[in-house]
C-alpha cells in the first residue's frame, strides 16, 4: 500500500500517517512541559531535545534520558558525559544535577501514558 498516492483521497491512509506523528509531538511537549520550556541544564528557552546518555553511548529516546536545551548547551554538550560537562559550565548548580538525575531516574511508566495507543512509535531524533 503506497500511502503517498493514497492519502489525499483516503481518509484512514492520513490519519495512518499522521497518528504516530501526532504522538511523537505529544511525547516531546510533555517533556517541554515538565522543564517549562526552558534549557534543563542554563534555564535558556529550549528549542531541543538533548539526550543526557547520548545516543552514541547507547543512550535511549526515552522520556528519562531527554531533556529540554537551547542550542548552545546541546551543541556544546555533543557526546561529552552530562555530569563531567555540566560541571564545568558557569551555570552549573548542584541543585539542578540533583534534578536531572533524579529525572533520570524517574519511573519509566510515565513514558507510556502519550503514546500508548501506538506502543510501536519509533522516536527518532
Ligand atoms: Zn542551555
Amino acid at each position: 500500500m503506497n500511502y503517498m498516492f493514497n492519502c489525499e483521497r483516503e481518509p484512514l491512509a492520513l490519519l495512518v500517517e499522521l497518528t504516530p506523528k501526532l504522538a511523537k509531538r505529544k511525547y516531546r511537549e510533555s517533556i517541554y512541559e515538565a522543564w517549562n520550556y526552558c534549557c534543563g541544564y542554563c534555564n535558556k528557552p529550549a528549542n531541543s531535545l538533548d539526550h543526557i546518555i547520548p545516543k552514541f553511548h547507547s543512550g535511549s529516546s526515552h522520556r528519562n534520558n531527554l531533556i529540554p536545551a537551547c542550542r548552545s548547551c546541546n551543541s556544546n554538550k555533543a557526546s561529552l558525559k552530562m555530569e563531567d560537562w555540566y560541571r564545568l559550565q558557569d551555570f552549573f548548580t548542584e541543585e539542578k544535577l540533583i534534578k536531572i538525575q533524579a529525572w533520570t531516574k524517574e519511573d519509566i511508566s510515565n513514558v507510556l501514558i502519550d503514546n500508548s495507543y501506538n506502543p510501536q512509535i519509533t522516536l527518532a531524533m
